[in-house]
């Protein structure tokens, strides 16, 4: 009988043909611009099928061109990051921000609204704001906790439910764990839906990245990584990737050829290498994180902490959502420390084990500063509606012995001084 392999068990082998390179247990790096065609004819075949001008037939197997239409490194990874979220096609790009970008411009054109949850990632915040606009696209935006009613009133109100495209959203939020509905932002999506227009549902799962949640089953059409953060999980890579229906991510992957920004080899293979543990280092991630986050609340030098696991029924909607999208808590924890800048600096500058930077889903633990570092240009209002305050730290868990992750947050909070 056939047996339905885990992801986690097919991420060293799913694709990939040792005959097809001597014999090789791993895919080696295909540094190579273009690809040599057996004939003129095959080389026709092959853009025919890449440029569309014909199906392809039974059996055919897009062929190798150009790398910056098809490298075997960016096939093979596309194939194992479809296993995670169990969709039909993947496009990989050279960073998350590439991969937010072409899908915002592909599936928007002037005169269309895009809806987003707020807050959103500042990359993408900056260029659904800033750049979008300057294409004839609006931007309307909902706030975490707002129910179904009162965002298709947003959308009402404006006057724009008949150019609304798009619904992209982000969940969790960073940095307080804030959590958007994804089923009720696809309800949202199909309301203002129509026999002529299908409003898509874009959901930036970076945050908990392929294996604690998966947006496509509550809904989403399109789901997007910053694959630099657990997919690359080793802090050494930048990268990003869009999953979907062949049908969109035919669309995604027509315009990546045209912009470019598809990742290189390198990057591919260093991601297949990083999937062979996917699972075992976020598994680690999260069982750190719920230590560490139960450590943190009951220590006298913490004020609040901002974790889903710390969620329970009289949180209301944020523990439903909680317990219907999210398989695990997560690895990221933010918590504000009693006092503000000072004394959050003060435990950032004595951590010792933990390093000091932006990013996250490393195997390493990093802390940061997210008023200061990450979010500093957020408007300063939103900061404080959303309690992005001086006090507040965002700890990224990592792999490490969770005694000694906990040993160096409390020596650290030890050494601030009011
Ligand atoms: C880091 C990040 C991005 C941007 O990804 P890059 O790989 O840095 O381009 C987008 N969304 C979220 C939620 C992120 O954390």
């Amino acid at each position: 009988m056939e047996r339905k392999m885990k992801p986690e068990s097919l991420m060293m082998s799913y694709g990939y043909k040792p005959e097809l390179s001597e014999g090789a247990i791993k895919c080696p790096i295909f540094q190579t611009s273009t690809f040599v065609f057996k004939t003129a004819e095959a080389g026709k075949a092959f853009f025919e099928v890449a440029y569309g001008l014909r199906p392809a037939n039974k059996g055919e197997e897009p062929g190798l061109i150009y790398s910056r239409i098809n490298n075997p490194d960016l096939e093979i990874l596309e194939n194992r990051l479809t296993l995670w979220d169990e969709a039909e096609d993947c496009a990989v790009f050279e960073s998350g921000m590439s991969a937010i970008s072409t899908v915002l411009l592909e599936f928007l054109k002037p005169g269309d609204t895009v809806l987003i949850s707020s807050p959103l990632y500042g990359g993408s915040d900056h260029f659904i704001k800033k750049i979008l606009p300057k294409f004839g696209i609006h931007v309307l935006e909902f706030m975490v906790g707002q129910t179904k009613e009162e965002i298709i009133k947003i959308v009402n109100d404006a006057n724009m439910g008949s150019q609304l495209a798009m619904v992209f959203i982000e969940t969790p939020a960073n940095p307080t764990n804030h959590l958007i509905d994804i089923k009720c932002s696809k309800e949202i999506a199909e309301h203002f839906s129509g026999e002529n227009k299908h409003v898509y549902l874009a959901v930036d799962n970076t945050y908990m990245g392929p294996i604690w949640q998966h947006p496509i089953k509550h809904g989403a059409d399109l789901v997007l990584y910053s694959a630099t953060k657990y997919i690359g999980g080793h802090s050494d890579v930048i990268a990003g990737a869009c999953l979907g229906s062949k049908d969109l991510i035919k669309r995604v992957k027509g315009l990546r050829t045209f912009l470019g920004n598809m990742a290189s080899p390198n990057t591919g293979w260093l991601l297949l290498r990083s999937l062979e543990t996917l699972k075992v280092r976020m598994d680690v991630q999260a069982t750190n994180a719920d230590k560490v986050a139960a450590f943190l609340t009951a220590h006298p030098a913490v004020e609040k902490v901002y974790f889903p696991g710390n969620l329970t029924e009289k949180d209301g909607e944020q523990f439903k959502i909680k317990q219907r999208q999210c398989l695990t808590n997560g690895g990221m924890i933010s918590f504000d420390v009693k006092g503000g800048e000072k004394e959050a600096f003060q435990f950032l500058n004595a951590l010792k084990l933990i390093k000091l930077a932006v990013s996250l889903g490393s195997t390493e633990s990093l802390a940061e500063h997210p008023a200061t570092m990450t979010h500093s240009d957020v408007d300063f209002d939103l900061k404080q509606r959303f309690s992005i305050t001086e006090k507040m730290v965002r700890l990224s868990v990592g792999v490490e012995n969770y005694e000694d992750i906990i040993f160096d947050i409390n020596q650290a909070l030890s050494k601030i001084t009011h």
